[in-house]
């Protein structure tokens, strides 16, 4: 007897925290603290909704460290701006822009309400300045954050929310399952504090916004190997889709999984974070998008360069070119992007407000010590340093220059304006390398952010919002809206409390 009672106190020692389980009971449990499950927290307690947080990591926010401006369409800041952009413009250039993939239905509530939902934020406090496009073809919707990332401010806004109206919030509490009854309804969550204690949230409705599954090898091997191949992410994040797994566990259907969010070119051998900091790496990440000659890494052209303003299709091209951008580009162009003295100096060589690539003498230097940049008197001496096929470099630059004197690109359709030739020494090349910004695929929501299972029915109590989600707008990010991503979280994760406000609690939803 003293021996079992001696196992049992052994067996309590290792696994009792296992066994341990806390218990909680609310209307709504929320899993993930981004920017669509923090926003849809803070909505929900202003709604009167009992709401609890859960979040994986020690803090809140998610990526709202990082993003610049967000989606809206007839605010007053545009208003105030004359910008013309009508809601029906906007809804229709989205569908438009996805050959009409996109969800209709939830886009064309997205654009309606997205002024007023950016507009009840602003009246919890968070803090705005101006609106803007960051895109050559893009509308003037992007609504910038005044601290120039939403960060802080967004937090301890949206948190005021939570806490005054008397809801949890628990940190390092990652949601590990879906509860549901019988009849297949949703009605919780399992999740786990740093503790290794169990928490079991029983709820009338889950809202999953856990991010996108952008660091799960497993899953993007499956739905994206040729990406797997040679591509690097810029998600500050370590998201694994849990969300996404978990409700694929349950029956949910998932779209787009093998569409990504693609930045474009980023340096070699650079975190594109350091650019947030380090004026020559900002400008070295700027001038991998001015329209000079670009190659692929066997030296070959294989774009219109003047499509640099259009992040999809530079990433498309590069998937079908070896991932690896090489941008080659002379004294003359040097002097164009740095003092705006002709047609090289476009979109993007112009950021920040008119301000030119000021530090690209520093960025030559600092990419010649991290192998992103090379300065050379020839061509071949370029490519040879580079490590390129001079012979195939030589040929496909001479090529460029030949077009560049008839005037007319016959091999890629460049505008004529933008094809100048590289001809005066010193010569400059600097590598980039196909980025993902995000993965775009995940849940199948509808206009309500109700998840929908594999036949195409919604799944009762279950919703999802942000880089959960997948779907919305297609194939292609829809980069002439600016902000989408940003805007599409907190919407959806709106029209999630919404739905459960009317049709689970049924109760009316407070306008503001
Ligand atoms: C560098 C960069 C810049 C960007 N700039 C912009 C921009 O200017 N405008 C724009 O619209 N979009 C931008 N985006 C895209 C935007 O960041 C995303 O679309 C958006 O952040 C997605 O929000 P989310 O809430 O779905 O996910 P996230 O913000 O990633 O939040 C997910 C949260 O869920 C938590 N979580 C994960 N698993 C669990 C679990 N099992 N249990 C509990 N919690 C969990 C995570 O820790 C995280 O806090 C940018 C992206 C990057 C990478």
């Amino acid at each position: 007897m003293r021996k079992f009672l001696l196992f049992l106190c052994m067996l309590f020692a290792l696994f009792g925290n296992a066994f341990a389980q806390k218990q909680y009971d609310t209307e709504l449990v929320v899993v993930g603290s981004g920017v669509a499950g923090l926003t849809a927290a803070a909505y929900a307690s202003d709604q009167g909704v009992k709401t609890i947080l859960l979040e994986k990591l020690p803090n809140v926010g998610g990526q709202l460290i990082i993003i610049e401006g967000t989606f809206a369409v007839g605010t007053k800041t545009q208003r105030q701006d004359m910008v013309g952009l009508t809601k029906d413009e906007a809804f229709n250039q989205i569908m438009d822009y996805s050959g009409w993939r996109a969800n209709a239905a939830y886009n064309k509530k997205y654009v309606d309400n997205s002024a007023s939902t950016l507009e009840w934020l602003q009246k919890k406090g968070v803090e705005m300045e101006g609106v803007t496009t960051d895109t050559p073809d893009g509308n003037r919707v992007y609504h910038m954050y005044k601290s120039g990332f939403p960060g802080k401010n967004y937090i301890d806004s949206m948190m005021k929310v939570i806490k005054e109206n008397n809801n949890i919030v628990l940190t390092e509490t990652p949601a590990k399952s879906l509860i549901t009854d019988k009849k297949g309804n949703v009605t919780g969550v399992i999740a786990e504090n740093a503790d290794g204690e169990e928490i079991r949230v029983n709820a009338k409705a889950v809202l999953l916004a856990t991010g996108s599954f952008v660091n799960n090898a497993e899953i993007l091997q499956k739905y994206n190997p040729e990406l797997v191949k040679g591509i690097k992410h810029i998600s500050p994040l370590k998201n694994m889709g849990d969300g996404i797994v978990m409700g694929q566990k349950i029956g949910a259907d998932v779209a787009n999984m093998n569409t990504m969010i693609f930045e474009s070119a980023v340096p070699v051998n650079m975190d594109y974070h350091e650019i947030h900091d380090n004026p020559a790496r900002l400008d070295a990440y700027m001038i991998l998008k001015t329209p000079s000659i670009w190659l692929n890494k066997n030296g070959k052209r294989f774009v219109n360069e003047a499509l640099s303003g259009d992040y999809t299709v530079v990433s498309n091209s590069l998937v079908a070119n070896g991932s690896e951008l090489v941008v080659i580009m002379d004294e003359e162009i040097r002097k164009d992007i740095m003092f705006g003295a002709g047609s090289h100096a476009n979109y993007f060589t112009l950021y920040d407000r008119g301000q030119l690539v000021k530090h690209f003498d520093e960025a030559v230097q600092d990419g010649m010590k991290k192998g992103y940049a090379f300065k050379a008197n020839s061509i071949e001496e370029l490519a040879k340093k580079m490590n390129m096929d001079v012979a195939i470099v030589k040929a496909s630059v001479e090529r460029y220059n030949k077009l560049a004197e008839k005037g007319e690109d016959v091999d890629f359709g460049k505008d004529v304006e933008q094809l100048k030739p590289i001809t005066h020494a010193p010569y400059y090349g600097f590598i980039g390398m196909n980025t993902i910004c995000d993965a775009a695929g995940g849940l199948k929501i509808d206009e309500n952010a109700q998840v929908i299972n594999t036949e195409g029915y919604n799944i009762p109590g279950l919703y999802a919002a942000g880089a959960t989600t997948g779907g919305m707008y297609g194939t292609n990010y829809p980069y002439i809206m600016p902000g989408y991503a940003s805007g599409s979280a907190m919407n959806a994760g709106r029209f999630a409390v919404e739905h459960v406000m009317k049709t689970i609690l049924h109760r009316q939803v407070k306008s503001f």
